[in-house]
């Protein structure tokens, strides 16, 4: 019920939530100094809907918490935000996914980054600075922007945005159809994917959730962007995406996000779908 505060997780009382808040920050902080220690990257494969074939994977932040388990990144990207701390953070997801791809030469790596990231004009340069350090093709990567994100830009994020695709980065819209943009907005934007909100692809079994799918494959094979669905559950869905002509698939009905070393064995095993 209060919307951004998502990361209020035990308690309903505002001395709680501040308290919680609190001390999620503080113990972030203290995740933050050795990060190798509590936070993990799973990795979602997306698979070509054409070949079948794996042809990315997207990095899904995790929290190992060492009273709470593990905690979804819902839970907290908001207060790492508020706080401040998703720069450090946000690079140390980027130096962990690009260490652990070396392992996947053929596969695109999709990081998830915060407006706060872009709104920094230093971002495309320590980005930069960290795929030099690791050796690591600029082709290969993949910054994912919400739409939401995308829609509120300042001149600072269009700056970053630009910078990046000038090293040859690649720029995906986030889940497309859940910001306020219109669909034919889609043909301004600098982008280089439309990753289709997972609402829409569980709604393909509708008939106006049918042509609102068809419609934004249209756009996007007009425009010349790539086009991942994501959040694709069931046979029916894939089978849809498929005969409308959508480029790639993401999602539990094909794989779960997994650590690196699961990644590596389907590789091994040829995965495919
Ligand atoms: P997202 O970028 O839209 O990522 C997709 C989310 O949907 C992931 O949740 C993924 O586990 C989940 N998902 C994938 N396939 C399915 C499916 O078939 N059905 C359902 N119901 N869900 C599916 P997750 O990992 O909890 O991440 C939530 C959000 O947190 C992400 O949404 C992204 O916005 C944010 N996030 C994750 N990692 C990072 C990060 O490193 N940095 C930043 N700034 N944000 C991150
Ligand atoms: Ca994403
Ligand atoms: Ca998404
Ligand atoms: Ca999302």
């Amino acid at each position: 019920a209060e919307g951004r505060s998502r990361y209020v997780l035990f308690s309903s009382s505002m001395d709680e939530a501040v308290r919680t808040r609190e001390t999620m920050e503080r113990e972030l902080r203290q995740a933050l100094a050795d990060p190798d220690a509590q936070l993990r990257l799973y990795y979602q494969p997306v698979f070509s809907l054409r070949t079948g074939e794996m042809t990315g994977v997207e990095a899904l932040l995790r929290w190992q918490h060492p009273e709470s388990g593990l905690i979804a990144p819902g839970a907290f990207i908001c207060a790492a935000e508020e706080s401040g701390l998703i720069e450090v953070l946000g690079d140390w997801v980027l130096r962990r996914a690009v260490r652990d791809a070396r392992a996947w030469p053929d596969l695109r790596i999709a990081v998830n980054v915060s407006p706060i990231q872009l709104r920094n004009r230093k971002f495309a340069g320590s980005v930069r600075a960290i795929l030099t350090e690791a050796g690591f093709a600029p082709g290969r990567l993949e910054i994912e922007i919400t739409e939401t994100a995308l829609m509120a830009a300042s001149s600072e994020v269009a700056g970053s945005l630009k910078e990046l695709r000038a090293l040859g980065i690649a720029c995906a819209l986030d889940d497309f159809g859940t910001g306020y943009s219109s669909l034919s907005h889609i043909r301004d934007i600098a982008v280089d994917r439309v990753k289709i909100d997972r609402s829409f692809v569980q709604a393909v079994n509708t008939p106006s959730g049918a042509a609102l799918v068809e419609a934004i494959v249209g756009l996007a094979s007009a425009n010349g962007l790539h086009l991942t669905a994501e959040g694709v559950e069931d046979n029916e869905q894939y089978a849809f995406l498929s005969k409308v002509g959508c480029d790639e698939v993401q999602g539990y009905l094909l794989a779960r996000p997994m650590p690196a070393a699961q990644i590596t064995v389907m590789l091994e095993e040829g995965a495919s779908f």
